[in-house]
């Protein structure tokens, strides 16, 4: 048996590529930002998740180059040895701060957190149980986890309960995302926190689309929530409000104290470079400073949602800047995409198995700093392309 037979049989991504249909990859020659340039064609963003629109902010692409300055381009090691810099432990602190958690830790992708953090906490006695529409990043990290592993329908609490039920006297930790990446709906914190407590389990939540979006300042879900206590680990991500990469994750210092001693994914993986946590901070200091931009991304937010509902389009459960339009047809939707590429809106088209058959959506999000006339022109082309294509 030929081990590379199945990259060879692997054609799907081929045969769109020769009709022109092929979304992904594109090699983008500017700044992330609202407009950006393919090929010299420029392009409406609405396809990045920069919600607070700082990926090309004067002030935090000097913090970096500042940091670079200082530090050097990287830190030829992870956290546990030589990669520990005084910028890390400043962004830990400041981080624990603004989420009013006893520690941080930060991670230099927040795929890593979510992988290192799960497999790291939940061992051989113990259960994981994880929302059906979680973060790839939360699944690997189950399935790396020595326990078991159980999954409840998407934001369905009987469905949790049965589980929480079904681990008994286990170690339980339920984990979701606080707002989902490709529904844009908001986890039901409350009630999570309820069963917890009935069932002895702790909550994690990722906040890698909620940081800067939701709650006190950008604080996130369990802030949104008021529920910040009863929250026990909350995880997040540079690589979207943050305008950078890296990841972190917050709670109880014993808690973090394990995790520096335990987890793979930080101990033998390189540390955040300096330019990306020179970003972080700049852009966690702009996120508390200038409260207005969370004020404008949810005007925008609130201007698409009403503006697509009224055209006929349906948004499915979306509730956040994240708004995913349903097609249906893969087909129709990659139609949908060239459409709207043909027209200078760059959008990700999501097909399955990222999503069941017949739920093809095209997935847009919302920035700070996109205007009121971008997304009227948006609004524009989603009509006829919508109306040609038999959408709406
Ligand atoms: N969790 C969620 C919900 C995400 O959407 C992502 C990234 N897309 C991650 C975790 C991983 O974060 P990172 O990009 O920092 O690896």
């Amino acid at each position: 048996m030929d081990l590379f037979q199945k990259c060879r049989d692997f054609t799907a991504a081929r045969e769109l590529m020769e009709a022109g249909f092929y979304p992904y990859f594109r090699p983008i020659e500017s700044a992330q930002d609202t407009e950006v340039y393919i090929k010299g064609k420029k392009y409406l963003m609405l396809g990045s998740n920069s919600y607070l629109g700082l990926t090309n902010d004067e002030r935090v692409k000097k913090a970096a180059i500042e940091a670079v300055e200082q530090y050097g381009t990287g830190c030829a090691g992870s956290r546990f040895l030589n990669g520990t810099l005084k910028i890390h432990q400043e962004l830990e602190e400041k981080l624990a701060e603004f989420l009013n958690k006893e520690a941080v830790l930060l991670y230099s992708t927040g795929f890593l957190v979510n992988q290192g953090v799960i497999s790291t906490l939940v061992g051989k006695n113990d259960v994981v149980i994880t929302d059906s529409l979680d973060h790839a990043s939360i699944i690997d990290g189950a399935r790396l986890s020595f326990g078991k592993f159980f999954r409840f329908n998407h934001n369905d609490m009987e469905d949790l309960e049965k589980r929480l039920k079904a681990a008994g006297d286990s170690g339980k930790l339920i984990v979701v995302d606080g707002i989902f990446s490709m529904e844009g709906d908001i986890t039901k914190l409350p009630e999570i926190v309820e069963l917890a407590k009935k069932y002895d389990a702790k909550v994690m939540v990722d906040d890698a689309h909620a940081v800067g979006v939701l709650g006190d300042s950008g604080r996130g879900t369990a802030s949104h929530y008021n529920l910040v206590d009863e929250v026990d680990l909350i995880m997040g991500t540079f690589s979207k409000s943050f305008a950078s990469l890296g990841g972190y994750i917050a709670g109880d210092e014993d808690v973090i104290h394990f995790l520096k001693h335990h987890s793979r994914a930080l101990i033998f993986v390189a540390s955040p470079p300096p330019a990306a946590v020179g970003a972080a901070l700049k852009a966690l200091e702009i996120m508390q400073s200038e409260p207005e931009r969370i004020e404008k991304l949810w005007y925008n937010t609130n201007k698409m949602l009403k503006g697509f509902k009224e055209l006929g389009y349906n948004v499915g459960i979306a509730e956040t800047p994240i708004i995913p339009l349903v097609i249906g047809d893969d087909m129709v939707c990659f139609k949908f995409w060239r459409a709207l590429s043909d027209a200078g809106i760059f959008v990700n088209p999501v097909v399955h198995p990222a999503v069941p058959h017949g739920r093809s959506l095209i997935r847009t999000s919302y920035m700070a700093t996109h205007t009121e006339e971008q997304l009227d022109y948006v609004l524009g082309v989603f009509e006829k392309i919508g109306k040609e294509l038999g959408v709406i």
